[in-house]
């Protein structure tokens, strides 16, 4: 969980914001496979309120009832509509107001009208916002939907958690730099990305835009869950990562120094990269190349203003990227050589950010 600071006020340079009443909100909730952070915006851009819980399977009434009911408590709302208030008990007020307090350590969101809902999935979500796949959580998407729209009496607009992470980074990038098109490409336990061109998400036909992790970076390689091999996310994951570095380790016949400690702790082999063990260097090295490869065929395809990297991996970023960016200097397109490759801004805020500045767009839009 970030620190307070992490959770400070923000002012937009979204083209959107500005344009409401600041008492009109905007509620992001970023839905992923073992947490859900939620966001209330104003339509200025200030942080009003955040939470986090954790995300329970939600394929029933009763499930996303009380799903709602606590994202609610966390962001410091009250009970729906605010009348009903008198049906809470005193034990349910007193808890709701505890995890507010806990939750956002400030102001209540109490103040403005919901006029949108921003649903982060962790999964393909396409243009039309129904789920294609969510192979790490289990949720009936329409269900939920409703039920939100239902409580803040608003439209719920779902879409990619990516693809919301990469709105959010777009849309709170200094006013002046502030590109029209990137990709945001995450590395953790998986790798994936989202997509934003000329300022619009793009979800893909299927949902499947982004979908990054399952490009080829070496024929005949590491077999993939997704049944190819050789994808990028078998080098350029956190497990694969620890892969080549045991992998490297054993051909080499030296020892990595830390161990990790699971198949996924790539912190160790940062560590150990940094600390000057052969085989940890020469695994960062690997998902460096990976990735600037990686990078140089999407650009063929998107050529966006800019890539950022984020995910759990970013953290190591000064590791790695200065090897990106030389490998996609081998392989881009001439005309691509020179976009920039850089660690994303809002981390693990990202997501619901984006989730709310893509409610806020859409409303703008109808
Ligand atoms: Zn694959």
């Amino acid at each position: 969980m970030a620190g307070m600071d992490a959770f400070s006020h923000t002012s937009l340079s979204a083209s959107s914001a500005g344009k409401h009443d600041v008492t009109v909100q905007y509620i992001g909730i970023d839905l992923g496979g073992t947490a859900t952070k939620a966001v209330v915006l104003s339509a200025d851009g200030a942080e009003h309120a955040w939470t986090s819980v954790p995300t329970p399977p939600l394929t029933s009434e009763d499930e996303v009832r009380t799903f709602i009911r606590d994202l609610r408590f966390g962001l410091g709302m009250g009970p729906a509509g605010g009348t009903e208030a008198s049906s809470a008990s005193v034990a349910d007020r007193a808890g709701s107001a505890a995890r507010a307090e806990a939750g956002i350590g400030g102001t209540s969101a109490n103040a403005g009208s919901v006029a949108g809902v921003g649903l982060a999935v962790a999964g393909a979500v396409d243009g039309a916002g129904a789920l294609r796949m969510a192979p790490n959580i289990t949720l009936d998407l329409d269900l939920l939907r409703d039920a939100l729209t239902r409580d803040f009496h608003c439209p719920t607009f779902a879409l990619n958690d990516a693809s919301a992470a990469a709105f959010g980074e777009q849309q709170l990038l200094p006013k002046g730099d502030a590109p029209r098109s990137l990709v945001l490409v995450t590395l953790g336990t998986g790798v994936g990305a989202g997509v934003v061109v000329d300022g619009r998400v793009v979800p893909g036909s299927r949902g499947a835009a982004g979908e990054v992790g399952h490009i080829t970076v070496e024929a005949d390689g590491h077999p993939c869950g997704c049944g190819s091999r050789g994808c990028l996310e078998q080098y350029a994951s956190a497990r694969g990562l620890v892969r080549l570095a045991r992998e490297r380790a054993a051909a080499d016949g030296l020892p990595l120094s830390p161990e990790p400690m699971h198949d996924s702790d790539a912190y160790a082999v940062f560590l150990a990269a940094a600390n000057g063990n052969a085989p940890a260097q020469r695994a960062v090295y690997e998902l460096a190349r990976r990735l600037g490869q990686a990078l140089a065929t999407i650009a063929c395809v998107i050529d966006p203003d800019v890539f950022l990297i984020g995910g759990g991996l970013a953290g190591s970023a000064e590791a790695f990227l200065p090897a990106t960016r030389d490998a996609f200097r081998e392989h881009a397109c001439p005309a691509c050589r020179d976009t920039p490759i850089e660690a994303a801004r809002q981390g693990n805020r990202a997501g619901a950010l984006g989730a709310a500045l893509f409610a806020c767009s859409q409303v703008d839009l109808a």
